[in-house]
């Protein structure tokens, strides 16, 4: 009944619609409801993004000891509702992006129209789709070598890829592990040549080409990888590996699929932005966080231009 009740009371017709939960929302929806536009921010399927899912976030300036990504995206809920920020839940469904209003609906069910959108929906990082990578999820597995390489100093570790991402992260974590495996399943590295000859002559990394991982194993926590050299072909050669800690860094999907239709995207799908501001191809529609960003991929950066997007929408709205 309760609900039911809310729901009725809920404004269709709002300045300011954010969608998406993590620190780019956020901190759109703090500053734009401290520029009285009465944001709405919907929460998608997973409140808070990506942070949430990390263990401890020892590089957001301002924490001294860390934060837990739980409590960090906590804090800044807390935030947004001392400032009286409308947050729901829902994912949108079906949209109409023009005129003087944004028309979307959401859930399939209810309606509302915004006279400004900003898309905060974050990016996700992709894995092999194998069962142990949940199994030993947050036990030696991660998608994150800046947010979780501390925890493996001194120990041995894996990353998986073979373009600038793994590259930058078996270096990162180089300079923390005692050994790092770069898991390439070609028998070259996509990334830049500068990247490339890095890692090459890192006395610390040990390329393996031509590899696949087919299997973690671990009794508690994370004890080892199988890998296959050659899968499928004349030579096959099947070997464990023993490691402590398992990262993935085989890109990043952005979640700009129910958008990418009517928003202009790079070729992965990152919502394109005019540079230095979080405008998108559309009038009055602006992007902030991962969705826009397959560059840096960092909380920092994605308040920052979550700020940028609130800033942009607040003058969108004296001018038109
Ligand atoms: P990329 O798409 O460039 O590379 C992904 C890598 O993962 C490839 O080597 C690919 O292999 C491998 N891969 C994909 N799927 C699998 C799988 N199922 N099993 C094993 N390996 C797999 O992604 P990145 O995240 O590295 O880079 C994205 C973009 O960001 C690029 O444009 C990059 O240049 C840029 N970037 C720039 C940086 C910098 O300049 N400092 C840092 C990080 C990224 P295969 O080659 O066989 O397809």
């Amino acid at each position: 009944m309760e609900n039911i009740q809310s729901k009725t009371e809920e404004k269709n017709l709002v300045k300011c619609l954010i969608i998406g939960s993590g620190p780019a929302g956020y901190t759109a929806a703090i500053y734009a409801a401290r520029a009285n536009l009465n944001p709405v921010l919907y929460q998608g399927m997973q409140p808070g993004g990506q942070l949430t899912t990390t263990t401890e976030i020892e590089n957001f300036p301002g924490y001294p000891e860390g934060v837990s990504g739980f409590d960090f995206m906590e804090d800044l809920k807390k935030q947004a509702l001392r400032f009286n920020v409308d947050i729901r839940h829902g994912v949108v469904t079906a949209y109409e992006l023009s005129g003087k209003n944004h028309k979307l609906t959401i859930d399939d069910r209810q309606e509302i129209e915004t006279q400004t959108l900003i898309i905060c929906t974050g990016a996700t990082a992709k894995y092999l789709g194998l069962p142990d990578e949940i199994k030993y999820s947050g036990k030696g597995v991660s998608a994150c070598a800046v947010c979780d390489g501390f925890f493996y100093r001194k120990k041995t570790v894996a990353v998986v890829g073979g373009g600038d991402s793994a590259c930058e992260e078996s270096l990162y974590l180089a300079g923390l592990a005692s050994k790092v495996y770069l898991i390439v399943r070609k028998n070259y590295l996509r990334a830049s040549q500068i990247m490339q000859e890095r890692v090459l002559n890192h006395p610390k990394i040990e390329i393996l080409f031509n590899t696949n991982t087919v299997g973690l194993f671990g009794e508690d926590v994370l004890e080892g990888a199988n890998l296959v050299r050659f899968m499928g072909e004349p030579g096959e050669e099947k070997f464990d590996i023993a490691i402590d800690g398992f990262f993935l860094a085989i890109g990043h999907k952005p979640n700009s699929d129910v958008f990418k239709h009517v928003l202009a995207t790079d070729e992965n799908g990152y919502i394109q932005t005019q540079w230095g501001t979080a405008r998108t191809s559309v009038s009055g529609v602006f992007a902030a966080g991962d969705v826009a960003d397959a560059n840096y991929q960092q909380a920092i950066v994605a308040a920052g231009t979550g700020c940028i997007a609130a800033l942009e929408a607040e003058r969108y709205l004296n001018f038109n």
